[in-house]
């Protein structure tokens, strides 16, 4: 915005006094000099207040205050910190920011106003102003990857199978291994396995090489033998009817993408998952 002097800052324009950098957000200090480190924190596009900010925009102006707050309580001397922020109301400037007050404990600020009370029957207000639909989503969605294999020596025989979850730059591994089972058994429970571990809804992409497991959602499948009572297009039974309802148990927990790969082949991850499979089929041998 052209004449907002918060983008003209923004710009070097106006110069300021910086107290924290990034690509997406920018701190500095307060002109007013009202309380000693008075800080405004801002995205660095711009938009107009809370009201109106993308939810990405928001979740990095406020990791910022708090990074910032962190630094002020860690390595300032500071006791605590105020946030305070406004958004239509007595905002003199229309370009979102957090203002933050470093605190001490004696300082004998009165940051948060003293208002004159109100009459009010605090249920009936809770009535009036409590979200009734799950409309908003204030949780971030958190993003996982899951490669899958099962392995079996012998069809049915010795089986195992093992499961990568990747998440936040972060490895978590689930291997297990059964005797007298079948491989379309052990890549469903390496799915299976793989998903009981993510403990929050999450959108996940998983990666299997089976066609069996990827195809029966892809293709729908499941949702023609739920349709049929667990019976196939045949009319026979649907086989492992006791792990697909366990299955269907964790992806209907979380938004699940199906991605199908191809086995022994160059994916290092499902390789991985390959080689924990068969290492649990050694140990069942041995
Ligand atoms: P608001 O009342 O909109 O929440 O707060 C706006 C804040 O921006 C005020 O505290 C005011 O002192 C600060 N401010 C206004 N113009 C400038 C400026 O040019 N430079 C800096 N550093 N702060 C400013
Ligand atoms: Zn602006």
């Amino acid at each position: 915005m052209q004449d907002c002097i918060f983008c003209k800052i923004i710009k070097g324009e106006i110069p300021c006094y910086k107290i924290y950098e990034d690509d997406y957000v920018l701190a500095f200090l307060d002109i007013a000099k009202d309380v000693y480190g008075h800080i405004l924190v801002l995205p660095k596009t711009h938009c107009k207040n809370i009201l109106h900010v993308e939810e990405k925009t928001l979740n990095r102006v406020i990791s910022a205050v708090k990074k910032i707050s962190n630094h002020l309580v860690d390595n300032c001397g500071f006791d605590g910190v105020n946030i305070l922020n406004n958004s239509e109301k007595g905002a003199l400037v229309k370009h979102l920011h957090f203002h933050i007050i470093p605190r001490h404990d004696e300082d004998g600020l009165k940051v948060f106003p003293e208002f004159s009370g109100v009459d009010c029957d605090l249920g009936e207000v809770c009535e009036k102003l409590k979200i009734k639909e799950e409309v908003i989503d204030i949780v971030p969605t958190q993003k996982v990857v899951l490669y899958t294999d099962g392995a079996c020596s012998g069809n049915p025989g010795l089986g195992g199978f093992g499961a990568i979850l990747l998440h936040n730059g972060k490895q978590k591994i689930v291997s297990g291994g059964e005797e007298n089972t079948t491989n379309n058994r052990m890549e469903l429970m390496a799915v299976i396995r793989g998903l009981e571990a993510i403990k929050i809804p999450c959108e996940v992409d998983i990666y299997s090489d089976s066609a069996y497991v990827v195809n029966a959602f892809l293709q729908n499948w499941i949702g023609s033998w739920q349709a049929k009572g667990w019976k196939t297009a045949g009319g026979g039974d649907v086989l492992n009817i006791d792990l697909w309802k366990r299955l269907l148990i964790q992806v209907n927990k979380h938004k699940v993408s199906w991605h199908k790969v191809k086995g022994h082949a160059d994916n290092e991850l499902n390789n991985a998952c390959d080689e924990l499979a068969r290492k649990e089929i050694d140990k069942l041998r041995n």
